[in-house]
């Protein structure tokens, strides 16, 4: 059975990777604007002469924040994936994603979704 420290470690391996993601959003963020700020007239034509004027605003619009959502919900999507594909974050009984509920299943070394045991006892050192 698992170790609460090796539980501890996945899920802190999963909270880095989604603090990862949403720095990247961020930077993409940045970027997005720097790059549609600096294109604007070039990007507004280029819509203007594929989509007409009005859908053309609306993609102007959109178009700074576009490469944000992307890295963000993409890599959000990744992360997820991954940690459902991590027997070591899911329950083995009912196989429930457990990281999202960190805390009680740490503090109760169950799962808080169906309460079968996830996690091994702490050893006494003493
Ligand atoms: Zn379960």
């Amino acid at each position: 059975m698992l170790s609460i420290e090796e539980f501890n470690a996945a899920a802190s391996a999963y909270t880095r990777r989604v603090l990862v993601v949403c720095a990247l959003g961020l930077l993409a963020m940045f970027a997005g604007f720097a790059i549609a700020v600096s294109l604007r007239d070039a990007i507004h034509e280029w819509y203007h002469r594929l989509f007409g004027e009005k859908i053309a605003e609306v993609l102007k619009g959109v178009t700074p924040s576009a490469p944000a959502l992307v890295v963000l919900f993409g890599g959000l999507w990744a992360n997820e994936r991954a940690a459902k594909r991590d027997p070591r974050l899911n329950c083995p009984s009912c196989g429930m994603l457990l990281v999202g509920i960190r805390q009680i299943v740490v503090a109760t070394r169950n799962c808080g979704f169906c309460g079968k045991r996830v996690l091994a006892d702490p050893t006494d050192a003493a």
